[in-house]
């Protein structure tokens, strides 16, 4: 396991139960809107699951991270309709690229 200090992946890090870091091919969007975003996160090893919050505000960007007991399926009965396809990941890419670049510029 090597680390990437450039990968915005790395405010999300690895599964808090079996240290895999996590893969983009896991990460889908729950939910878009102008201030938030949430993702939903799947390890690839021990498959628990882990909603992320990515949340923009004048102050900067908040990260949080939740350990869930949902899949994806599940999730999207809790947080609506608006699930988009792997297209948009590149958006979640994006904005967690934002956020990783204001955690490494805010210190
Ligand atoms: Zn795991």
């Amino acid at each position: 396991m090597h680390s990437h200090e450039n990968d915005p992946m790395g405010i999300v890090g690895a599964c808090p139960t079996c240290k895999t870091a996590y893969i983009y091919q896991n990460v889908r969007i729950l939910r878009k809107a102008k201030e938030q975003t949430l993702f939903h996160l799947t390890c690839d090893k021990c498959k628990h699951s882990m909603l992320f919050s990515v949340l923009r505000q004048k102050e900067g960007v908040m990260c949080s991270g939740l350990m869930t007991d949902c899949s994806f399926e599940d999730a999207k009965l809790f947080h609506g309709k608006e699930i988009v396809s792997i297209g948009d990941v590149m958006e979640a890419h994006e904005a967690l690229d934002i956020a990783w670049s204001q955690e490494l510029f805010s210190k």
